[in-house]
């Protein structure tokens, strides 16, 4: 008998309260994986993400296959060792390529031929490349090739899409991963309620680790997302980990638990950092605004993070008024706490049977007309092509 690499603790609803078992140590789901496409959480040392208290990190084998090639973080001991990284490390695919790279890419049932925006290499990514690549990058959770589509993709372009999809997560159980790895599947179909809900359906057939909702997130209205990821993580076995891919905000992510979501990624809180924004028990901040010029209180007097208890919002607002770099390293920093902060939150009030009271209380500091430039593509997770 194999040993469960995920286990529920606690339930309050459809949210649950768990842990999954990788070989770098157990992560406490609901989680939030910060991004670190280039081996690098954007602006953030491992040492930072130790002090974050961050459990695992997603990386993008894609990317590392181009830059600097697998091979060479192979020879260097695997990733874990090449970017000094002990927690989790969750490897994406190259699937999302599919989607933000559609101009530079050939897709066939055998695999797709991606043209690299960085050096114009060509690589031709097969299902069981994608999974040998995540193998020597020595990554904990390998996710399979899939593909990812459109937000107007038609029912029949889906449907096919859809078949490739399953195909290439057959084929990717069949390769399989290393005992210390665990492989999740991919589910897809559009927006389409009877594709979802077979996608669902096929892949808990193949006894995956965990399972993914993919291809969502990308520029759809929000309802869309809660129904599609609904139909798919009704379909989907209870005693498995379940991650949205893509999707970061606090709104977003209380409303994705409510339906039984476990893990989440996003560049959400670093790029919007980096822009000079903060996340703050207030909601939203912008550092950016004269009104800060001469405001000695922290960004956020709620926080405990260094950059709150050390730096004025007048010090970082000067920061990013002469454009320094540490502006967006410092906001960085507290944007990830504060993601660290309401995870934990979130498992503590889904303990306490109070997962629904605390959900008010983030849709009503952080609920507003998605903003076009914030959980939706052209990200540092894919290459943006403008
Ligand atoms: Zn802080």
């Amino acid at each position: 008998m194999e040993d469960s690499k995920f286990e529920v603790v606690a339930v309050d609803g459809l949210a649950r309260l768990g842990y999954l078992k990788t070989g770098h140590g157990n992560v406490q789901t609901p989680v939030f994986m910060p991004v670190g496409t280039n081996a690098n959480v954007k602006l953030l040392s491992t040492r930072d993400l130790e002090e974050l208290q961050a459990e695992i990190i997603l990386s993008n084998s894609y990317h590392l296959a181009v830059k600097p090639g697998v091979d060479v973080i192979k020879s260097l001991g695997g990733l874990h060792s090449f970017m000094d990284w002990r927690g989790g490390i969750l490897t994406d695919s190259g699937g999302f390529q599919i989607f933000s790279l559609r101009k530079l890419i050939e897709v066939d049932d055998e695999g797709v031929l991606i043209t690299s925006p960085v050096d114009g290499s060509k690589l031709f990514l097969t299902p069981e490349l994608s999974i040998r690549i995540q193998r020597d990058l020595g990554s904990d959770i390998v996710m399979v090739l899939d593909q990812c589509g459109h937000p107007n993709s038609s029912y029949l372009e889906t449907k096919d899409a859809l078949r490739r999809t399953h195909a290439w997560a057959k084929r990717s159980v069949q390769v399989g991963v290393a005992d210390n790895q665990m492989l999740f599947g991919i589910a897809q179909g559009g927006m389409f309620s009877d594709l979802r809900r077979m996608s669902a359906q096929y892949l808990a057939g193949l006894n995956f680790d965990g399972y993914a909702v993919g291809g969502l997130s990308i520029g759809e209205p929000l309802d869309l997302t809660l129904e599609m990821t609904y139909e798919t993580t009704n379909n989907l076995p209870r005693d498995k980990a379940r991650y949205f891919m893509g999707g970061g905000s606090p709104d977003l992510i209380v409303q994705l638990v409510d339906l039984g979501v476990d893990m989440f990624d996003s560049v959400f809180p670093t790029r919007i950092a980096r822009h000079g924004t903060a996340l703050t028990s207030y909601g939203r901040l912008n550092v950016r605004s004269s009104k800060f010029k001469t405001d000695k209180s922290p960004i956020d007097m709620n926080c405990d993070c260094f950059v709150c208890r050390r730096f004025s919002r007048a010090y970082i607002h000067h920061l990013f008024d002469r454009k320094e770099v540490l502006g967006g390293t410092l906001l960085s920093f507290h944007n990830i706490r504060f993601m660290m902060n309401l995870m934990r939150r979130i498992r503590e009030s889904i303990l306490k049977g109070s997962f629904k009271l605390l959900k008010k209380e983030v849709l009503e500091l952080y609920e507003q007309k998605r903003d076009s430039n914030c959980d939706v593509v052209g990200n540092d997770r894919g290459f943006n092509t403008g």
